[in-house]
């Protein structure tokens, strides 16, 4: 085991847990990692507000215009169903987790299969119980499926073979399983423009790992090839999008919520991203863990390659999306060579405190990487020379009171940015 990845292991769990929490065994990684995806089918159906029957029909059908559950799993087969749960804890109409409603009509379609189906995500569990608040806990004993915290179950070693990392700590739950259906919420994220179906995966790995892993890998470029590491040695079978009430602006956790009225299905997890690039104004490959993903063969990023069934792409398109400051760098990318060097310390993004939301609850020092927060008289402070501008704090930070910023020139380009995406997406 390498030291680093000792290290990840011991910020999660400490030295006394880690030998009974890692398997040290090598585990194949899945059967799909070799296949290169050169075509994908994705399909779009509408479904308006969180009302069960209304979400169960949507589901099974759009399962069904992907070929139907049972290309994906045989009667009994064990499946895990790995749902959005962002830390810190909060109630499904904040729109921050996978709604449990949208999750309950998956589960019950899965039951339809096989009568062994667990649901879970690694989630912080110092003190309340944050499946109580979301509603998961109601809803899988309402359901009878077994809710576990991937934490309980430990984590194996697995090697990825990645750009940045040859091995991760992956749980060993979803790894144990015949099947991993993966549900992702459509939000848009500080750091990498959009979260979902590729980033979803990210929380089968120990929470050491990944406040490590945001320290170390800054930049979006870095991250999402970490991100599409992880994505290259646990692939779902299966993703299926929360796109009924999204999140706009800056997400994963303080955006706006915004009704889109959608779910999505694919077998390929990256097409499902690309289409909902596309959806919200965006050109897919210039969402990083898309493109990565689409040039390691691990899906298809690519639009022409991509057949879209059920509702037309055109007619769900929200080309007035809001998407967060980091997607002023999509812009930047495409500049000519010497502006983006130019501009790009001054376009940065950085996190700033809202003194009069902050309860000095330390949630943000706690997960701060880099050790840049300090709480005093109960108000957050950021030391700017050590912040590495993660945008950890902001995701942590369940009260808005850590909001990303940019300067002024940012932000007449990340304006100057939304223009060109709205005439690209209403060209397209
Ligand atoms: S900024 Fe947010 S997370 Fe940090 S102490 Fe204040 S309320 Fe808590
Ligand atoms: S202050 Fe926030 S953005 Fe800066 S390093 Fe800490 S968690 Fe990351």
């Amino acid at each position: 085991m390498g030291k680093g990845l000792k290290y990840g292991l011991y910020c999660y769990c400490g030295r006394e847990m880690m030998d009974k929490l890692v398997d040290r065994q090598e585990r194949e990684p899945t059967s799909l990692k070799d296949a290169k995806l050169r075509n994908a089918t994705v399909s779009i159906v509408r479904v308006h507000d969180y009302d069960y029957a209304q979400i169960y029909e949507a589901v099974k059908e759009g399962v069904e215009l992907i070929g139907g559950l049972e290309r994906v799993i045989r009667p009994g087969s064990r499946v895990f169903v790995k749902i959005n749960h962002l830390p810190p804890p909060s109630p499904p109409e904040k729109g921050i987790v996978t709604h449990p409603v949208f999750a309950e009509a998956v589960l019950r379609l899965l039951k339809t299969f096989s009568d062994n189906v667990t649901v879970g995500d690694d989630i912080a569990s110092d003190g309340a119980d944050g499946f109580s608040i979301s509603g998961f806990r109601q809803m899988c004993a309402r359901v009878g499926v077994r809710l576990v915290n991937l934490r309980e179950g430990g984590f194996v070693e697995v090697e990825c073979n990645g750009h940045f990392l040859d091995k991760i700590y992956l749980s060993r739950i979803a790894m144990d399983a015949d099947v991993i259906i993966n549900l992702p919420k459509l939000k848009t994220h500080s750091l990498t423009v959009l979260t979902g179906g590729v980033k979803n995966m990210y929380g089968t790995i120990p929470s050491g790992l990944r406040t490590r892993f945001h320290g170390e890998y800054v930049k979006s470029e870095d991250f999402s090839q970490v991100l599409t590491d992880i994505f290259s040695a646990i692939r779902p079978q299966l993703t299926i999008m929360d796109g009924i009430v999204a999140m706009e602006g800056e997400g994963p956790a303080s955006g706006g919520l915004r009704r889109l009225g959608v779910v999505l299905a694919s077998q390929d997890a990256v097409a499902l991203d690309a289409v909902v690039a596309r959806m919200v104004g965006l050109n897919p490959m210039d969402i990083y863990t898309t493109r990565y993903c689409d040039e390691r063969g691990l899906g298809v990023g690519n639009l022409d390659n991509i057949k879209v069934v059920g509702e037309r792409l055109e007619r769900v398109a929200v080309p007035d999306f809001r998407t967060p400051a980091s997607a002023t760098n999509l812009f930047i990318r495409r500049a000519p060579g010497f502006l983006p060097r130019l501009v790009t310390r001054q376009l940065s993004i950085r996190p700033r405190v809202i003194g009069r939301q902050c309860t000095g609850c330390r949630e943000c020092e706690k997960i701060c990487p880099a050790g840049a927060i300090s709480v005093a008289s109960k108000t957050a402070r950021i030391n700017p020379s050590l912040c590495i501008q993660c945008m950890c704090c902001h995701e942590a930070c369940r009260f808005n009171a850590i909001v990303p910023r940019r300067s002024v020139m940012g932000m007449v380009v990340h304006l100057l940015g939304i223009f060109v995406n709205k005439l690209r997406s209403l060209s397209a």
